[in-house]
């Protein structure tokens, strides 16, 4: 960690409080370098009612690890306002209730263990202490289990360490540099659900397997669903795990 990064426990108090009132107010929404988890951009693009192409085309770019060869998805800040994230508005956050599972966290950084043994996670905690944010210092009366669930991250944390443990599947298995086709695996079941979907639905994409009928009822219409689906492919497909439908 580096000396800006306290560790903090959750019992502790949080000494940070943010406020509209803060002359800071925006500015973390600034100077953007923010990448999106697979579930970060389906709430957004729900948040939206766009498809997940129209998303991503319109309101990220794709990069790939230079190492990992894996795809990476972040905001496309707007150069001409302080690379300014494209849902920030004078009055803040215009996707508050479906923002990404980082703005929910900030100013706090979370890491986690996985045991062996049971699968079991333990989280560990620093706030991240920057100098252009005025919310450090002012104590609130909540601990840091307090606010993080005043922020509703409980979710998006559990989604989004199943991207972790598929990363670290990724690391054991395949610790080389993806090639192009198998980050288009990634790309497509893990960002472009709309179009996972249409290709189960209407090309027969996952044709070899004998998907139950509820679990294809259910991918029509939930993301959710679908991205688990997708987690569940790109296991088989570059690693080899077979496919266990109903867990
Ligand atoms: S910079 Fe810090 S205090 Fe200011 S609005 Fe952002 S999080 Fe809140
Ligand atoms: S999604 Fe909302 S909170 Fe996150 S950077 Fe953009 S405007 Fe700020």
């Amino acid at each position: 960690m580096t000396e800006d990064m306290i560790p903090v426990s959750p019992e502790n108090l949080m000494k940070f409080n943010c406020s509209a009132e803060n002359d800071c107010f925006n500015d973390c929404c600034q100077d953007l370098n923010q990448a999106l988890t697979p579930y970060d951009a389906l709430r957004l693009k729900n948040n939206l009612g766009i498809s997940s192409q129209d998303f991503l085309k319109t309101y990220t770019s794709l990069h790939y690890g230079p190492e990992s060869g894996l795809p990476v998805i972040e905001f496309k800040p707007n150069p001409g306002k302080r690379y300014e994230c494209p849902f920030v508005t004078p009055q803040g956050c215009s996707v508050y209730e479906d923002r990404p599972g980082s703005c929910r966290m900030y100013p706090l950084a979370r890491a986690i263990t996985r045991s062996r043994q049971t699968g079991e996670i333990t989280q560990y905690f620093a706030l991240i202490e920057e100098p252009h944010c005025k919310g450090f210092g002012r104590e609130t009366r909540q601990t840091v289990k307090q606010w993080l669930k005043g922020q509703d991250v409980d979710k998006h944390n559990k989604e989004n360490d199943k991207l972790m443990e598929l990363i670290s599947l990724k690391n054991q298995i395949l610790p080389g540099k993806l090639e192009g086709a198998q980050s288009d695996i990634f790309y497509l079941a893990l960002y472009d659900l709309d179009e996972f979907r249409a290709q189960i639905l209407e090309k027969d994409l996952l044709k070899e397997f004998s998907i139950p009928f509820d679990l294809l009822r259910k991918i029509k219409t939930d993301d959710e669903e679908l991205l688990n689906l997708g987690l569940n492919w790109v296991k088989y497909m570059l690693f080899g795990v077979n496919i266990i439908f109903g867990e």
